[in-house]
Order: structure tokens, then C-alpha cells, then sequence
């Protein structure tokens, strides 16, 4: 794993490249929050974040974070990777938001559990906005109907989409509409329900100069930050 210093280096880089993409696009850097992806590192990637200022990291396996969740107190951690529905009782209140929720059983799960637990539960829809086979995510035409169960739920608060663009790094193009396409729905969907649903998880390393032109709130960054992962 890299050291603390390198660390550092690169995550002043990420900022700087995240200020040009504002600047050129036209957003404020306040809007796009970067959130550290720590999965397949070991828990000192946590406190390297944590000692930066950066209080919320993205892990993917419920087992993995809650074995770093033991280690370091005091962060927000954002379960980021799909979620078996066996598994919501062991996540329900461990996770500030589940950004990968696609289904309606899943949704009933999350719900009953934090209705048990006496808690309110953000959540992100994910959107397969790119039509990939290979990923997670409700199609499009499927959103609505989705949003609507979802708002009617009273232990969940949704605070907006996420979607993971389809692997294409020779064409940056796929990945941009896949964003837009997120966007767009979002914007629909705000208007239809007339609810915030604001956040817009999007864009990884390879991607986010796209994720932020089309609108991202949230990038989540792993290997520019750590560096690359194995397997
Ligand atoms: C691993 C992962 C990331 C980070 O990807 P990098 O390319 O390493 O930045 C972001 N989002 C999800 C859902 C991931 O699984």
C-alpha cells in the first residue's frame, strides 16, 4: 500500500483536477464532493482520509467495512457495491447511505429492518443509465414506478440516483451519456414528484471530468487516490 505522503500527493492532484474540471464546466467545487474509495485496501487508507479532513469513505463489501468500521470511529461510510438482500439486518444503521439500491425486494428489506431499528435510512437508487449487462441498476423506464414505492416507504429518505458507467476507457463518449442520461432522469423525476433528489453519485478515476460535466455530485474515486488495485 502507499505511503501516507504519497497519499497526500495524490489526493492534492485529484483536487486540482477536480477544481479545473469546475472551473471549465462551470460548476462550483463545493458541489462535487469527492468521496475516497477504500475497498481492497487495507483500514490505514481510512485514516489516511481521515487525517486529510475527509470524514466519509465508499467501500463496497458490507464484511470489509464492518471490519474497518471496528478500527476507526468517527467516519460516514457509504456502502458503494451491490447489496444481497440477506445482508441488509447487518447494514441497516452501519451506513450513513446505501448508494445501490435496485430492487423492490431490497427496498422492503431496507425498510423493515429500519423500521424495526427505529431509524431512518438514506438510500441512492442505482440507475443502469448505460444499459451495461455487466452492472447493477433499475433501466430507466423503470425509475419511476421504483421512486415512487421508494418515497412511499417512511423509514427511507432518497436522496437521489447513482449509476456506475459502462467500462469503455478508449471512448470517453459512453460514459458521458450514460451521465447525462442519469441526469436527465433525475430532473424528470424531481419535476414529476416534486422532491429533492439532489445527489448524483457519478463518476469514478477514469471518468469524472464527464460525471462533472453532466451534473455529479458525488465522484467516487479509488485507484487515482490509492493507486491500482489487485484482482
Ligand atoms: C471501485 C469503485 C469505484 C472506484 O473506482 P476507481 O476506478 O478505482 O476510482 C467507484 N464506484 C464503485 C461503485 C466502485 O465499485
Amino acid at each position: 500500500m502507499l505511503s501516507e505522503d504519497q497519499f497526500k500527493r495524490n489526493l492534492c492532484e485529484v483536487q486540482n483536477e477536480v477544481g479545473e474540471f469546475c472551473s471549465q464546466f462551470d460548476r462550483s467545487p463545493d458541489e462535487v464532493v469527492l468521496l475516497p474509495v477504500t475497498k481492497k485496501w487495507p483500514v490505514d487508507a481510512v485514516r489516511f482520509c481521515k487525517d486529510a479532513g475527509i470524514g466519509k469513505v465508499g467501500e463496497n463489501r458490507v464484511q470489509d467495512a464492518l471490519a474497518k468500521q471496528s478500527e476507526v470511529p468517527d467516519v460516514e461510510w457509504e456502502l458503494i457495491g451491490h447489496l444481497q438482500s440477506n445482508k441488509v439486518n447487518q447494514v441497516i444503521g452501519k451506513f450513513e447511505r446505501i448508494q445501490t439500491v435496485d430492487s423492490i425486494k431490497l427496498l422492503q428489506k431496507i425498510q423493515a429492518s429500519a423500521e424495526r431499528r427505529e431509524l431512518r435510512q438514506k438510500i441512492l437508487i442505482q440507475v443502469n443509465s448505460g444499459e451495461d449487462p455487466a452492472k447493477f441498476g433499475l433501466l430507466i423506464d423503470e425509475a419511476e414506478d421504483f421512486l415512487e414505492r421508494a418515497l412511499g416507504c417512511s423509514h427511507l429518505i432518497t436522496e437521489g440516483l447513482m449509476t456506475i458507467a459502462p467500462y469503455a476507457p478508449d471512448d470517453s463518449s459512453v460514459a458521458r451519456r450514460a451521465f447525462f442520461k442519469l441526469r436527465e432522469l433525475r430532473d424528470r423525476l424531481k419535476e414529476a414528484f416534486q422532491v429533492d433528489l439532489d445527489e448524483l453519485s457519478m463518476g469514478m478515476s477514469g471518468d469524472l471530468g464527464e460525471a462533472i460535466e453532466a451534473g455529479s455530485t458525488m465522484i467516487r474515486v479509488g485507484t487515482a487516490l490509492f493507486g491500482q488495485r489487485d484482482g
